[in-house]
C-alpha cells in the first residue's frame, strides 16, 4: 500500500517541501476539474504550506521552555489552550505537563506528514486526487435505495438505517453522487439518532451558496470540493494578517487555505492505520443537539472548557487530535500569534458537515 510508509515515524522528515511554497503546483497532485478555472489554487496549496510549516514551528516551541514567554509564544499558548486542550500554564511553570507535550506532539506529527505527503509526488499522483470547486451533481438524499444497493424501492433512509444502527449511535447527512454513486454518513459520539430533515432531499450538497462549504472524499480516488460556499464566506488569502493586532472574532478570520488544510486532513486518511482525522461533534452551547466542532467554538468545546458548566461536551482531550478543524483553527491562529482571537458570540461558526 502506497500509504504504509508514512506509518513509520523514521520516514518522517519533519520539514519536508525544502522548494519555495510559491513552486508549488496544485495540478502536480491532483487532476484540477474545470469548475476551478480563475481559482489561484497553486497561491492557495502555497499558503497551506506556510502555515502548516509555521504551525510545526509554533508546537515545537511549545514542547521546550515556556516560562516568560515573548508575544508570539503567548499568542501560541493560547491557541493550543483552544485548540489541543492544554491548560492554562502557571506564571512559574518551565514546560507544558508530560501529557500536554506528548498530545502536542501527536498533533506536530500529523502536520509534519501532511507535509510529507504533499512532498511526495509518489502519493499525490493526479490520477488518483481530483479537486473541484463546484458540483451541481452532488445532492442530498432521504431515498435508501438511492445509496444502498439492498434497499427497497421507496424506503427512506431513516427507516433503512434506523433499525441497523447500533445503541448509542447517531448518523447525519446522507448524500449521492449520481456518477460514482458514493456516499456518505457520518458517525456521531452522542445518543441521538440524527437525520437531515425531509425537506432537504434533493439540495445541492456543493453548488450553491446554501449548501456545503467543502467536502472531501477520502477513498480512491480521493477527491476534495472546494464549494462555492466556501470561496464567498472566507480569506481568499491569509498572507497579509500576519502582523495584525487586537480582538478579532474568529470567523472574520476564516481563510481558504486554512480550509484547505482542514480537507487535506480528511484526504490524508492514513485508514486503516490507527488514525483517521474527521469532524468530530460537540453539543451546541445553546441548544440541544450535536453539532461539528468547527471553528473557534468548535474547537474550544472539544478541548473541554466549559466541561464544568456543560458535563455534555468533557470530551477526552485527546479528541481534539482527531478533529480536522481543530487543526484548521491552530494553524490560523498559530499563524497570527499577535492577534487576540475571540468566539463569535452567536455560535455561528457551529454547524453540521463534513
Ligand atoms: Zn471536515
Amino acid at each position: 500500500m502506497r500509504i504504509s510508509h508514512f506509518l513509520l515515524p523514521i520516514c518522517l522528515t519533519g520539514f519536508a517541501l525544502g522548494a519555495n511554497p510559491s513552486d508549488l503546483k496544485m495540478n502536480d497532485r491532483f487532476t484540477i476539474s474545470p469548475t476551478c478555472n480563475g481559482r489561484d489554487l497553486d497561491g492557495l496549496l502555497a499558503e497551506s504550506v506556510v502555515m502548516i510549516k509555521n504551525a510545526i514551528t509554533a508546537l515545537t516551541a511549545l514542547l521546550g521552555n515556556i516560562r516568560a514567554p515573548n508575544d508570539e509564544l503567548q499568542g501560541w499558548i493560547r491557541a493550543a489552550q483552544a485548540c489541543w486542550a492544554i491548560p492554562k500554564p502557571e506564571w512559574y511553570q518551565q514546560e507544558l505537563a508530560p501529557v500536554d507535550k506528548n498530545r502536542l506532539r501527536m498533533v506536530r506529527r500529523n502536520f509534519e506528514m501532511l507535509l510529507d505527503v504533499l512532498d511526495d509526488l509518489d502519493y499525490t499522483t493526479p490520477s488518483d486526487n481530483f479537486m473541484y470547486c463546484h458540483s451541481t451533481d452532488l445532492r442530498l438524499t432521504n431515498m435508501a435505495d438511492e445509496v444502498f444497493d439492498d434497499a427497497p424501492k421507496g424506503q427512506s433512509i431513516k427507516d433503512y438505517i434506523g433499525p441497523r444502527l447500533p445503541d448509542g449511535a447517531s448518523k447525519e447527512w446522507v448524500w449521492v453522487d449520481p456518477n460514482n454513486h458514493h456516499h456518505r454518513i457520518l458517525e456521531g459520539d452522542g445518543p441521538s439518532k440524527l437525520f437531515f430533515p425531509d425537506g432537504y432531499a434533493g439540495g445541492q450538497l456543493c453548488g450553491s451558496p446554501s449548501s456545503m462549504d467543502a467536502l472531501t472524499y477520502y477513498k480512491i480516488p480521493k477527491k476534495i470540493f472546494l464549494c462555492p460556499n466556501a470561496w464567498a464566506k472566507f480569506r481568499p488569502s491569509n498572507s497579509q494578517n500576519r502582523q495584525d493586532k487586537g480582538r478579532k472574532l474568529y470567523y472574520e478570520w476564516q481563510n481558504m487555505p486554512g480550509l484547505l488544510i482542514h480537507e487535506l486532513l480528511h484526504w490524508l486518511a492514513l485508514m486503516p492505520s490507527e488514525f483517521h482525522i474527521g469532524d468530530r461533534n460537540v453539543w451546541h452551547p445553546k441548544e440541544d443537539r450535536l453539532v461539528a466542532a468547527y471553528g473557534y467554538v468548535g474547537a474550544f468545546l472539544l478541548s473541554g472548557h466549559r466541561a464544568r458548566t456543560d458535563p455534555r461536551n468533557n470530551w477526552p482531550p485527546d479528541f481534539t487530535l482527531t478533529n480536522a478543524d481543530s487543526y484548521n483553527v491552530f494553524a490560523t491562529m498559530a499563524y497570527s500569534p499577535l492577534a487576540l482571537f475571540a468566539p463569535d458570540d452567536t455560535a455561528s461558526g457551529l454547524e453540521f458537515g463534513f
